[in-house]
């Protein structure tokens, strides 16, 4: 195990001449499980970021029913975007658990591309398994499957006056062909890395304000939760990045 990881080639430091991101997710703690220390760090360095989730996470918690559970999880998303310098939380009212992929979900992303005006898009892995490159791995759910690969398609979709007209003729919405990367966090096969060293403090409270999911879902002190979960993550990729903690994304050019 520790031959192959050797192996591995190291990662490209993301890119850093843009100023504007939109990060694309299916559910409230999405972002925060994946990658926040670099929201915070960007954020810092006057970069403007803004979130945007399919669902309000609704079908999330066990113990709450879905109606009482969304204001719940967006409140806890708001506070947790706030800890990272992100004021701007939108949500496209998907059904939690239940997004389909296809063409509602690829316009509904490409409208909010034009309307933000990204050069860096961000989401979460796309892919069948977390970790699964050697075979294995955990299979991931259909949501961040379905989000994660709109939100690839949607990046050339935003910048193509002939796909979804409607968003020009009903949204005045014009294209944008803008993007120049889709960073995909939480994939087994990354390319670059953002230090994590500067954001993780800020990273670990901004998972904590997810405060009713994280209680429904351990026993554990969440602070150690988070802390362990986060900090383990950040420190797996420093071997591929200088021996710093990173946050991994792989990196779609456009
Ligand atoms: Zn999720």
């Amino acid at each position: 195990m520790t031959e192959q990881r050797d192996q591995q080639p190291s990662l490209e430091p993301m890119p850093t001449d843009w100023r504007r991101a939109l990060a694309v997710v299916a559910h409230p703690d999405d972002l925060e499980y994946g990658c926040a220390a670099a929201v915070a760090d960007w954020t810092d360095g006057g970069r403007e970021v803004v979130y945007l989730l399919a669902t309000r996470g609704e079908a999330g918690i066990d113990s709450v029913a879905p109606d009482a559970c969304a204001s719940l999880r967006e409140a806890e998303q708001r506070a947790s975007a706030a800890v990272v310098g992100v004021s701007a939380v939108e949500f496209l009212d998907h059904r939690d658990g239940v997004v389909e992929y296809g063409l509602g979900l690829r316009r509904d992303i490409a409208a909010a591309i034009r309307r933000h005006r990204p050069e860096l898009v961000i989401t979460l892995n796309h892919r069948d398994t977390w970790g699964g490159d050697q075979g294995g791995g955990y299979w991931n759910t259909p949501d961040h499957k379905a989000v994660g690969r709109a939100t690839l398609d949607a990046a050339a979709d935003a910048g193509n006056r002939w796909i979804f007209p409607e968003l020009i003729s009903e949204q005045g919405l014009e294209p944008w062909d803008g993007v120049r990367w889709v960073a995909v966090a939480g994939t087994s096969t990354p390319t670059h890395a953002a230090d994590a060293g500067p954001g993780l403090e800020r990273s670990v409270l901004s998972l904590l304000e997810h405060k009713a999911y994280i209680a429904a879902l351990t026993d554990q002190d969440p602070e150690e939760y988070v802390r362990t979960f986060l900090t383990g993550n950040a420190e797996r990729v420093a071997p591929r990045f200088g021996g710093r903690p990173a946050v991994a994304f792989e990196v779609f050019p456009r």
